[in-house]
């Protein structure tokens, strides 16, 4: 899908909202405002993010008393912007992996259901498309699907999966992975870690013990930790983002399935909450649907 098809369901919603907002106004007033505010919130920027887009907005308002409705869309959109361009400053790669890094290690955290195993698969086809030479690593060894869903999609794909059998220790798989990966000579390989985010004292050594002995392997590894969530669960997103946090260093995130909801607005605050960039969105479920995140062409999208 292309992106602006991918985003049409926020940006049919928001823009629904925005227009029914603003009907009737002359001006941009405080009811104006609220109804803004609303429409935001509703869209599931968070409650902190849409209330710093609405202050900004009252500022610049205040200091323009001709400020009319008719330009509230285009200050949105240099607001959204503006807040992108804090955390985000991937606009230029695409699918590409610092050369000096090699194999450059990607652990790929996040609890079961958000797309995780897809965003692996996909993220290997594109690597692979790329020219580069790509190792999977099934270290969610908590679940024989998770070993067995990752087995299909490197099949598909056509890239080699290290895995041992269910319950097997992940460090130890992620050590196997690492090997593989130095022995082959691959550019690049992706860790599944299994997210139990119930037992957050176990996840938290669970990925600690795997980091330590990729470590061995590769001694600056992991060189990205990549949370993945569901764009469509809106505060619960906001809440396993918080909880990965304090487990582990996210340095990255992706956003899945914003094809499947009209609240990608997920994306601005996911971004602003956490000041970790937003790397990869999904906005569907083949090979094809991952695209790297590219904050002028997703606010473009989403205003045009
Ligand atoms: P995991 O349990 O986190 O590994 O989740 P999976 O990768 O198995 O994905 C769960 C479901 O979400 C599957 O049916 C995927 O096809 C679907 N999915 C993943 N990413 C996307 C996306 O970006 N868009 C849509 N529409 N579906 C997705």
């Amino acid at each position: 899908e292309s992106l602006d098809q991918g985003l049409s369901k926020t940006k049919e919603s928001v823009f629904k909202k925005l227009g029914r907002a603003i009907v009737g106004k002359s001006k941009v007033d405080d009811e104006v405002l609220d109804n803004l505010e609303e429409v935001l919130i509703t869209s599931d920027v968070g409650v902190d993010t849409t209330l710093k887009i609405i202050r900004r907005i009252e500022e610049r308002v205040s200091k323009d008393k001709y400020f009319g409705v008719d330009e509230l869309n285009t200050l949105l959109k240099e607001e959204i912007a503006a807040l992108l361009d804090e955390n985000n400053t991937n606009d230029e790669a695409d699918f590409e992996l610092p050369s000096s890094d090699m194999p450059y290690v990607i652990m790929v955290v996040g609890v079961n259901g958000v797309g995780k195993t897809t965003t692996i698969g996909k993220l290997a086809y594109n690597f692979k498309k790329n020219g580069k030479k790509v190792v999977l690593g099934a270290a969610d060894t908590f679940r024989a699907a998770a070993i067995d869903q990752l087995q299909i999609w490197a099949e598909r794909v056509d890239v080699p999966l290290v895995k041992q059998s269910m319950g097997a220790d992940p460090a130890s798989v992620a050590y196997d992975t690492l090997a593989s990966a130095k022995a082959t000579g691959a550019d690049v390989a992706i860790i599944d870690t299994a997210g139990r985010l119930h037992n957050k004292i176990n996840l938290m050594n669970e990925l600690s013990k795997i980091k330590n002995v990729m470590q061995k392997i590769v001694p600056d590894a992991p060189h990205e930790v990549l949370l993945i969530l569901d764009g469509s669960t809106g505060q619960n997103a906001f809440e396993q983002a918080k909880q990965f946090t304090k487990a582990t260093e996210v340095s990255a995130l992706a956003l899945t399935k914003l094809d499947g909801t009209a609240k990608g607005g997920v994306v601005i605050g996911i971004s602003d909450q956490f000041k970790i960039p937003v790397k990869y969105i999904g906005i569907g479920e083949k090979m094809e649907d991952l695209q790297v995140f590219r904050r002028k062409e997703f606010v473009e999208s989403l205003f045009s």
